[in-house]
């Protein structure tokens, strides 16, 4: 198997306005000063933002993510966006069942599958989020959870060429606590061997694995570099250019991922 290409991806979720694309400009000129080629780089702004975001980098690799999506291509869905009007502004990828549309939006594991099947209609990539609660850790049911929201989450039709999974622990998020590497590997090992279950191992090749929850510039080269880990989703600290870029760094010179195809 090839080596995977990592990938780190900003949800700057409800943040930002058009200020804030000075962010993205930063962030193309230090990679233009130094680049990282070694890792894919994605920066998922509000849908607000997205088509001035494109505009803001053209003429870098850095690709766009929208936060969300509706099922539907189109129709009376007022306030929703479809995956292709995603696509039309400029995103190749949407992030879908993120554990705060799970909870603020009650999304169920169906409409999250429903949503990842919308995003490879419009030629999108899913990045697709699971994760459990503390309490469901404090429970000792974190393997049940994650088994049961993969296998609910994750279109039949999920492959390493249109799918990105992102374990990101609630207790994780936004709250400074991560688990130790070795959580995390034995986590996306349970992952992997779960979507391989699923889809198939071959159908697996290439896709991955990302890690989600309070990465930061202090802690990314301990957690990025966790067994079986292909990259992060980034929140908080995806939302200056100083902070991303610093995460990225950690790839700089040293290659990431486990195995599969370089994209
Ligand atoms: C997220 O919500 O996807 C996330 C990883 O947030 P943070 O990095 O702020 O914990």
């Amino acid at each position: 198997m090839a080596r995977k290409r990592p990938l780190v991806a900003g949800n700057w979720k409800m943040n930002g306005l058009g200020a804030s694309l000075a962010e993205l400009k930063a962030l193309k000129q230090r990679l233009e000063k130094t680049p990282v080629p070694e890792a894919e780089i994605m920066v998922c702004p509000p849908a607000t933002l997205l088509a001035q975001a494109r505009w803001a980098l053209t003429g870098t690799d850095i690709l766009l993510g929208a936060q969300d999506c509706h099922p539907l291509p189109s129709g009376a869905h007022t306030g929703d966006l479809s995956a292709e009007m995603l696509a039309d502004a400029g995103a190749s990828a949407v992030i879908v069942g993120h554990s705060e549309r799970r909870s603020d939006h009650g999304e169920t594991d169906a409409l999250v599958n429903a949503k990842g099947k919308a995003a490879f209609r419009a030629g999108l990539t899913a990045i697709i989020c699971v994760g459990e609660t503390e309490k469901q850790r404090g429970d000792g049911e974190t393997l049940d959870i994650i088994r049961h929201q993969l296998a609910g989450s994750v279109p039949k039709e999920a492959r390493g060429s249109n799918t990105v999974i992102a374990y990101e622990p609630v207790w994780a998020i936004g709250s400074g606590v991560t688990p130790t590497p070795a959580d995390i590997g034995e986590l996306h090992g349970f992952i992997r061997g779960e979507l391989g279950r699923l889809l198939g191992k071959a159908e697996i090749d290439g896709l991955r694995v990302l890690y989600g929850g309070s990465v930061n510039p202090g802690n990314a080269s301990e957690l990025l570099f966790a067994p079986d880990v292909d990259g992060a989703l980034v929140g908080g600290a995806s939302l200056t250019a100083r902070d991303f870029y610093a995460i990225l760094g950690v790839y700089a010179g040293r290659a990431g991922g486990s195995s599969g195809p370089k994209r």
